[in-house]
């Protein structure tokens, strides 16, 4: 594709744009003038779909009607109503219907997978992680580490790129498991970095741990919703998500959870809650624990209906445009994005992100100079910043158009000739 970096030509590619109907579908906040947001941390909290209002309306509605025989009888009952999600779920994960469940918050899920996954023994007992993981991942690890009573100095490998490197290259994780494998218990990585935006090749990664024995584990918070995923086929043990980010389920919303089918009827040890119970006899009270043999084995409690709610709400969306539809334009607007942040003259910013990338763009600013994120921000960007000094921008192709980015770029052009 040949680009420019005028203003006609964005809005061609609007014009263009097979999904720009769906800007319309979601609430953009507002600046103090009135006008839009130029909103770009969909990798942060995204939008609110509008017609969430009414999917979570719906089991208001129903509750105050119907009391607890809403579990049964609302118009989509509670009861079974985290299995309305499965589909849209195994479509975004790349994954059978069996393997994925909505449950808990990711950090929530991320220890009761590990609970599962990371079993170690004397010789074998060292979890893999990226350096600049999000410190909840770093923390959660650490803590599986010192609670089977290892050492986290001696037993948590953190991958750093080379000097001089932003991202971590496939073929130096394979040179560690060659080293060291026999130690690994678990290789636990982003599947996108969330700080680079680095794409990691879960399916490479996946071969090769498995070629040592090694359980592999990704946090998938920045990659659901924004990549194409493949995790059955790819073989991965375990994944765990959040729904809030590029899914705009809402604050704090309900995760997602992945666990390959050839663990659903392992004795692997786990724990237990009722919810993960054999439904055909939950609700006998038996006091024998009979887990179900899908991922939905792995769940603990009933879960919060309110939340599943918006989730389906954005879900309907993600099922309407499709994952293909989706990376698709995400494809052009971070490669257009990229064009323009190369036309500007000067050597105050770089995109670190690797040509491996979701929607997602990280800008280092080389001086630090936070003055320069304030700029953006009072001209109505909403991105953010991340110590030491990046600024993290994510195009997200179902509410960003290439108008967005032309205006923001014009906006950081000045800001960098100006503070
Ligand atoms: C957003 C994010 C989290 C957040 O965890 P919660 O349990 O949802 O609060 C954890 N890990 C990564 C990599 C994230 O990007």
């Amino acid at each position: 594709m040949k680009y420019n970096k005028t203003k006609e030509f964005a809005l061609e590619q609007d014009e263009k744009d097979p999904l720009k109907g769906y800007r319309e579908q979601f609430h953009i906040p507002l600046q103090d003038n009135g006008e839009e947001c130029l909103y770009f941390c969909g990798n942060s909290l995204g939008l609110q779909p509008k017609k969430t209002g009414e999917y979570v309306n719906q089991e208001l509605e129903d509750w105050a009607k119907l009391g607890v025989e809403g579990h049964f009888h609302a118009q989509n009952p509670w009861m079974p109503y985290h299995e309305f999600l499965t589909d849209s779920f195994s479509r975004i994960a790349g994954a059978k219907k069996e393997e994925v469940v909505a449950m808990n918050t990711l950090t929530a899920n991320l220890h009761l997978m590990m609970v599962s996954f990371y079993r170690p023994n004397k010789s074998r007992y060292k979890i893999v992680i990226e350096a600049d993981a999000f410190p909840s991942d770093i923390y959660a690890v650490s803590s599986q580490i010192q609670f089977h009573g290892f050492d986290i100095a001696s037993s948590l490998i953190k991958l750093k790129p080379r000097a001089g490197e932003v991202a971590v290259r496939t073929e130096d994780i394979e040179t560690l498991m060659e080293q060291e494998g026999d130690a690994i218990a678990l290789i636990m990585l982003g599947g996108v970095n969330y700080y680079t935006g680095q794409v990691f090749d879960m399916a490479a990664i996946t071969d090769m741990a498995h070629k040592k024995d090694i359980v592999v584990g990704f946090d998938l918070a920045h990659a659901a919703g924004n990549i194409l995923l493949n995790l059955h086929e790819w073989g991965v043990d375990f994944a765990v998500w959040c729904t809030y980010k590029y899914l705009n389920s809402g604050p704090g919303s309900v995760a997602g959870c992945f666990v390959h089918e050839k663990h659903h009827k392992s004795n692997l040890p786990r724990f237990a809650g009722w919810w993960g119970h054999n439904k055909e006899n939950r609700f006998k009270m038996p006091t024998d624990y009979e887990p179900i043999h899908t991922a939905e084995g792995w769940q603990l409690s009933n879960p919060p209906i309110l939340s599943l709610a918006a989730i389906r709400a954005s879900l309907s969306i993600f099922d309407e445009v499709g994952m293909e539809q989706l990376t698709a334009k995400s494809k052009q607007l971070s490669a257009y994005f990229s064009y323009l942040l190369g036309t500007i003259e000067t050597d105050r910013i770089e995109i670190i992100t690797p040509d491996q990338r979701g929607c997602q763009l990280s800008i280092r600013v080389k001086d630090s100079n936070k003055e320069l994120y304030d700029f953006i921000t009072k001209r109505g960007v909403v991105a953010d910043w991340r110590e030491p000094d990046v600024i993290r921008i994510a195009p997200v192709p179902l509410y960003n158009s290439f108008i967005d980015l032309h205006q923001f770029y014009k906006i950081l052009e000045e800001a960098v000739s100006s503070v």
